[in-house]
């Protein structure tokens, strides 16, 4: 997967804000924020969409979306609230196909 912008940043090939990793995740700020808190919860693995999970992913799928919480934490945007978003396709407004989980806060998001 040479040319996927998201396993270049996972393998340290390309720079990016990486603000968590571990042996399955990683974590870095979005390039183009859209809240004043935009993190993205990424794959080591290269997976395309949602649509390709399966039950064993199902370790993955909870380690992303407990990194997520933890990062809200560490954000400080826990308690006012956020936003967790996986888009799904290009008709989903996925650009990326690379599986990752929005995380979206620092701000009153309603609206
Ligand atoms: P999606 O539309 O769900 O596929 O989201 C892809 C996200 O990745 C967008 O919010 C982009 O701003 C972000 N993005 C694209 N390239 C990079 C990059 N090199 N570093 C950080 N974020 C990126
Ligand atoms: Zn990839």
């Amino acid at each position: 997967m040479e040319e996927c912008i998201f396993c270049k940043i996972a393998q340290h090939q390309t720079p990016a804000d990486i603000l968590y990793e571990d042996d399955l995740v990683i974590v870095f700020k979005d390039i183009k924020p859209s809240a004043p808190i935009h993190l993205l919860i990424t794959t080591k693995e290269h997976i395309k969409s949602v649509n390709q999970l399966q039950a064993k992913h199902q370790k993955l799928i909870a380690r992303m979306v407990l990194t997520a919480k933890k990062m809200a934490a560490e954000q400080k945007t826990d308690h006012s609230g956020y936003k967790l978003l996986f888009n799904v396709g290009r008709g989903g407004g996925q650009l990326v196909d690379h599986l990752h989980l929005h995380l979206l806060g620092g701000g009153d998001l309603r609206g």
